[in-house]
């Protein structure tokens, strides 16, 4: 065993695995029964070995097709949506009698990102989570596709399954895909591209190896799944991308042998409320502020003050979450907000004593305080 790895492993219990379209369905969009038999018979494996699993499946849109018969993948949404509500039902069905079979209870439970942006649906969410977990019944979650409009959306289900693995602060998250793992480079183009078997941390050259800004390489899905990996490992879960053709790939996983990615989990992870901050909740609008603001959040782990604010962007009230960006147009916080944009539009770069003679209260000196501020920046 991977000595890294192995740390982790005796302590892990609670398992989010994500499987992609790839994975699931054949390239003509029908279903790959051996592939899903064996991702079943894995995790009813896992089960009797006592851990806890949930499970985050695509593989809808891509079944609606293949059911449909389809010749090209709908472009339109309400076609999109269409083939996902056939497909969604098709999948289910299929995991209902696969894990029958080895005495398995699944419970279908489909989201959106509006269920982890509102706080109240977010707890609501983590709840029926964990009801199910204790009646020892297996989660199967996916987008609801059928529903979901652009501005709600995750769009892909690495970020989706890094959510859930995040709100249920899994031990460790799998993402199952084409790929055997991480590369230096893309190895669809160099064939001397080397799998990376441990990350220690998702350094900016990470991420554009992964396709990130200013990258050409990444292809094949990498980039949300270094996105997956920020979100999980900042919430103290390991995350593994490993190929899901393998038929005993999540077996291997468990039992510490040296396949695929591990991204080490953060020693000091998120809190709760942070990560949701972070990671789950939409941002409403963007505060930039100069660069005395941005050291004194950063470097002085201070509240953001009207003074440093130079201009904003977008529309958002009192209690939203909003980005915070230097003055190289950087991403460096995100955090709720005191005032409303109108409010900030009045009272940037000023002092805060100014604040009541201006807007005719003051409730608070800063427009974000340092409890309610997430710093992004490495
Ligand atoms: N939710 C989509 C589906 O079930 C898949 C999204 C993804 O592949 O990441 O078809």
């Amino acid at each position: 065993m991977d000595n890294k790895r192995a740390e982790y492993i005796d302590s892990i219990n609670r398992i989010v695995i994500k499987v992609g379209t790839s994975t699931l369905t054949h390239e003509n969009g029908r279903l790959n029964i051996s592939s899903i038999e064996s991702i079943v018979r894995q995790i009813a494996d896992l089960i009797n070995r006592g851990k806890e699993v949930i499970l985050v499946t695509s593989g809808a849109i891509g079944a609606g097709i293949g059911r449909l018969g389809l010749k090209t993948k709908p472009k339109t949404i309400p076609e999109k949506q269409a083939a996902a509500a056939v497909g969604q039902g098709i999948l289910m069905h299929i995991y209902e009698k696969l894990f029958a079979e080895y005495g398995q209870i699944v419970a279908q439970v489909l989201l959106t990102r509006e269920d982890m942006s509102h706080r109240i649906r977010f707890l609501n969410a983590r709840n029926t989570l964990f009801a199910l977990l204790d009646n020892n019944v297996i989660p199967i979650i996916n987008e609801n596709d059928a529903i979901v409009t652009e501005e709600i959306k995750f769009g892909d289900n690495d970020t989706l399954s890094a959510c859930v693995a995040s709100l249920v602060e899994a031990d460790l998250l799998i993402l199952l895909s084409d790929i055997d793992g991480f590369y230096d480079s893309d190895p669809h183009i160099n064939p001397n591209a080397k799998l990376i078997s441990w990350i220690d941390k998702i350094t900016p050259e990470i991420e554009a190896a992964a396709g990130g800004a200013g990258s050409h390489l990444g292809t094949g899905g990498m980039a949300t799944k270094i996105k997956a990996a920020k979100i999980a490992v900042s919430a103290g879960t390991s995350m593994v991308i490993a190929n899901g053709s393998n038929p005993k790939i999540i077996t291997d996983i468990i039992t510490g042998k040296n396949i695929g990615t591990w991204f080490k989990p953060k020693e000091k992870p998120l809190h709760a409320r942070q990560r949701w901050i972070a990671y789950s909740t939409k941002i409403k609008g963007k505060i930039y502020v100069d660069d005395g603001a941005e050291k004194a959040i950063i470097v002085n782990k201070k509240s953001l003050l009207p003074s440093g604010i130079t201009k904003i962007s977008g529309k958002f009230s009192e209690g939203q979450v909003v980005s915070i960006l230097n003055s190289k147009d950087k991403e460096i916080a995100k955090g709720i907000v005191n005032y409303s944009s109108n409010e900030i539009e009045q009272i940037k770069g000023l002092n805060s004593s100014q604040i009541e003679n201006i807007l005719g209260h003051k409730n608070y000196d800063e427009v974000i305080h340092k409890d309610n501020m997430v710093i992004l920046s490495l």
